[in-house]
């Protein structure tokens, strides 16, 4: 089976999936009839096919998935985590999956618990006060986070002009500080990989509405100076933004509320293994200190005597940002995963993330350059530094990995790297896998330098070999049209 056609293209005219008897239902039985006007003239072009044929065609492609529950995943930055299927399991009891977000707070109590559940452990593993679960990704907890920081300052009479990021963030960071209506002034990264403090105060003062700042940062490194730095900004009367999304590493070990933060955000689908779902449903949970508390989004868990109930009346509230309580089934899936652990058990599971990373490190460093030549936290980042002179770059490499069966790491991120490649293997992979990944990269390493044309013409094993990625981004082909029609407008360039 090597190609699959569209399902469209396997449609037979007047076959059907299922056979309905005749309707017995009078036409006429008194209910007010649609306007003729909304009514559809037909079903338009859906494909005719049978059960058999739609369940083939989709196993079919379901097959054609790289996943983490087929392979290695190594993707920085990521944390591309086995999700466990006890996860699943609790996600689909009726009580959970069968209710709706429209029923009344007595009907719906465990879901609630669940929510203020969830919040409290993920205010202790963060150290912080309160908890909103409602953003559907880092991303928009981003978002959440900078709204409410601005809606701070408004209050107490001046929204301040800048957000300061370092060089090395995650391109979310000044996408969300613009979006806000922020400046967002760079902060260089030291020789080391980490931020300085002498690098932050040139630039503080009045202006400053918040520092955004990742930790551990991109490089897989713990920010040493973060204390002194929040500090500093609190100084000037600027908030502390730390992006949790690299939380994998931390659990247990240090919590960025100690450490100066007024908010950060989570990502459920990382650090708490919920599926990354291919653009699906994601949990970014945004956790704040008591400052920031009267702004989170509606509505609210709250007690009221003795049962829990949905707040929605707080007047300083940046508003709702979400249909409802968020992602539900995600928060449901983060609950039995840090339930199933316990305290003891998240605390492990950053240890061995920052093990298996480091080990790694120490396996791959003789094969490929490493950026920073220091003990890594969650993630190492390499370049394709040792490959100087074979033409071969990082993102040959990284094709030839799917030859192997392995997911390429992040490449070309971040962007203070040149070359780089970001590797986080996550505490779930065993040992055998991680030396299965290094003899992989030891194997192209080699080739890179005999036989170079292997590498610019992988992957030779994928269905495809190198697609053009910005074409499919910029001129997304969005629309079926039969074979041998004539292109419409509107549909994109021909793919
Ligand atoms: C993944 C990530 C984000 C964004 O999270 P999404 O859920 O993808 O929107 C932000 N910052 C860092 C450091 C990340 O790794």
């Amino acid at each position: 089976m090597t190609d699959e056609r569209l399902i469209f293209e396997s449609s037979a005219p007047g076959r059907r999936g299922a056979s309905l008897p005749a309707d017995d239902v009078p036409a006429d039985v008194g209910l007010p009839a649609i306007e003729p006007e909304l009514l559809r003239p037909g079903t338009g072009d859906l494909p005719e096919l049978s059960e058999l044929d739609v369940v083939r065609h989709f196993t079919r492609l379901s097959q054609w998935n790289f996943s983490i529950a087929t392979n290695f995943y190594p993707l920085g930055s990521c944390t591309m985590k086995y999700n466990p299927i006890v996860n699943e399991w609790s996600a689909r009891l009726p009580g959970f999956a069968g209710i709706h977000p429209m029923w009344p707070a007595p009907l719906v109590q465990g879901a609630l618990a669940l929510c203020a559940d969830l919040e409290a452990m993920l205010a202790e593993v963060s150290g912080m006060d309160a908890v909103t679960l409602t953003p559907a990704a880092g991303a928009q907890g981003e978002f959440v986070g900078i709204k409410m920081i601005r809606a701070h300052h408004v209050r107490a009479g001046h929204p301040r002009r800048k957000v300061l990021i370092p060089a090395s963030a995650h391109g979310t960071n000044p996408a969300t500080s613009a979006l806000c209506g922020y400046d967002v002034v760079e902060i260089p990264v030291g020789s080391d990989g980490l931020v300085h403090l002498g690098d932050v105060t040139p630039h503080l003062d009045d202006e400053v509405a918040a520092i955004m700042i990742t930790n551990p940062n991109t490089l897989g490194l713990f920010e040493r100076e973060i204390g002194a730095i929040a500090a500093a900004v609190h100084e000037v009367g600027g908030l502390v933004y730390i992006d949790g999304a690299n939380m994998n590493a931390l659990c247990g070990v240090s919590r960025p509320g100690d450490v100066g933060a007024d908010v950060l955000h989570i990502n459920l689908h990382k650090t708490f293994s919920t599926p990354h779902g291919g653009g699906g449903p994601g949990a970014g949970p945004v956790c704040v200190k008591s400052v920031l508390e009267p702004y989170l989004p509606v509505p609210r868990v709250v007690r009221v005597e003795g049962a829990l109930a949905l707040d929605e009346d707080r007047p300083l509230s940046i508003g709702r940002v979400r249909t409802f309580q968020g992602n539900f089934g995600m928060l449901v899936r983060a609950y039995t995963y840090m339930a199933g652990l316990g305290g003891d058990g998240i605390a492990r599971m950053s240890e061995r993330a920052v093990l298996n990373a480091n080990y790694l490190r120490a396996r791959l460093g003789g094969t490929l350059s490493i950026a920073q030549d220091q003990p890594c936290l969650h993630e190492c980042v390499f370049t394709d530094q040792s490959l100087a002179g074979t033409g071969v770059k990082t993102l040959d490499v990284a094709k030839r990995l799917l030859d192997f069966g392995f997911h390429a790491p992040t490449i070309y991120f971040p962007l203070v790297v040149p070359g780089a490649l970001m590797i986080e293997p996550t505490e779930t992979e065993s040992r055998e896998t991680l030396d299965a990944f290094v003899a992989a990269m030891e194997t192209i390493v080699a080739e890179a330098k005999a036989d170079p044309d292997r590498l610019s013409g992988a992957p030779h094993s994928a269905r495809v070999r190198r697609l053009d990625e910005t074409r499919a981004a910029r001129k997304p082909v969005l629309r079926w049209r039969p074979v041998g029609a004539t292109p419409g407008t509107g549909g994109g360039d021909e793919a």
